[in-house]
């Protein structure tokens, strides 16, 4: 099921926090830094790492400065809130919810529960594998299933790697670095047969960029579906390091008690405020979709023109074919100082840029013209 608009904001929390699309767009957005921010020498223009240009949200940044006099202390009751707030937002129960240090910590105690069973794990490529040599050097082998043609992920072969060995399957939808999203029945119906025997990882992060619900209301009844999900992305806090799982109480339980020696413990008091803050600043978050929006077509339109063939994108960064492109590309983003990142496919040369500001990336098409 495809989500319309006004579902997107549901999930999101618009809606529940009974505010109406028109009173959004009429809300203006504090004037920060970021808004007005010029690139210089030292800081790049940086295309590279998927992050939100725009962010922390203004209520986030407030929230935060507000509760660092509270660092001397170990809030419970803070991590207690931001739990049952995150669950709320995904209408499952707080037992269903665990916190860490980035999603990048919740994947990182999936891995190490896994490794010591060795084994194996099954994840397309491309895909967002920074996670993936950690795995294989805790003992679990890898094995790459090629997206399709479209750099969608193939499914189907993806079931049909499952082997006795298999521990794990990776899905990030929407992928990372093709911008690709799951079929939503497909997915369903694949986590469905995958988990019959063995576990599988839905990667969000980038979720929040696309209309498509998340498959978090499909781990009640279902102990072997992980969802992670981030503050990264669309709320703008990879640098307060915050994620989560949501999973069944059975699995959080396990990863909790057996996983973590502090459950939910690793998100320092600062960032947990900025999180819950930004959960109800739902302007900032509609603000940011809307630009992203804007932002990318415009470069995928720019691109079009240059003949750089583009897969369409369902999230903040865009993944595109450099082989009609005759220049020298990475030397001319090095030479206007902007950090982009490099070849994921060597056949077709597909690289990938993440959306920044419109001004950042009108920089970055008149760079490479
Ligand atoms: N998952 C995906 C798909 C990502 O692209 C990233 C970071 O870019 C992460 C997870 C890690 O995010 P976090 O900042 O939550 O650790």
């Amino acid at each position: 099921m495809q989500m319309n608009r006004r579902n997107w904001l549901r999930q999101i929390g618009l809606v529940t926090a009974g505010l109406g699309v028109a009173q959004f767009n009429a809300f203006a957005l504090p004037p920060t830094n970021h808004l007005t921010f010029t690139p210089t020498d030292d800081i790049p223009v940086r295309l590279s790492s998927n992050e939100n240009p725009y962010g922390p949200s203004p209520l986030a940044r407030t929230a935060m400065n507000n509760s660092i006099n509270n660092s001397n202390r170990y809030t419970w009751n803070t991590t207690g809130d931001l739990i049952s707030a995150i669950a709320q937002k995904h209408n499952v129960t707080d037992d269903n919810i665990l916190i860490g240090a980035g999603s990048t910590e919740i994947i990182d105690l999936v891995i190490h529960s896994f490794a010591s069973q060795k084994g194996n794990f099954i994840t397309a490529n491309p895909s967002y594998t920074s996670w993936a040599k950690t795995a294989e050097k805790s003992g679990l082998k890898k094995i790459s299933v090629p997206v399709t043609k479209d750099k969608q992920h193939d499914l189907k072969a993806m079931l049909a790697a499952i082997d006795m060995d298999t521990k794990l399957i990776y899905v990030c939808n929407p992928n990372n670095p093709t911008g690709t999203l799951c079929e939503n029945a497909e997915l369903i119906s694949f986590i469905k047969e995958a988990t019959k025997s063995t576990t599988v990882m839905v990667d969000e992060a980038y979720l929040d960029y696309t209309n498509q619900p998340s498959v978090s209301n499909l781990v009640t009844d279902n102990e072997n579906l992980i969802v992670v999900k981030t503050f990264s992305k669309i709320y703008g806090l990879a640098g307060a390091r915050i994620g989560y799982a949501i999973a069944h109480k059975n699995t959080i339980n396990h990863f909790g008690d057996s996983m973590q020696t502090w459950a939910n413990g690793s998100v320092g008091v600062v960032s947990r405020a900025g999180a819950i803050a930004s959960l109800t600043d739902t302007d900032f978050v509609s603000q940011c979709y809307s630009k992203n929006e804007a932002a990318r077509k415009y470069t995928v339109e720019q691109l079009a023109q240059l003949n750089i063939a583009c897969i369409p994108s369902h999230t903040n960064f865009i993944y595109f074919s450099l082989t009609n492109y005759k220049k020298d590309f990475f030397n001319l983003l090095k030479s206007n100082n902007i950090q982009g990142t490099y070849i994921y496919e060597e056949e077709g040369k597909w690289t990938r840029i993440t959306v920044g500001t419109l001004d950042e990336m009108q920089q970055f098409i008149t760079a490479i013209k």
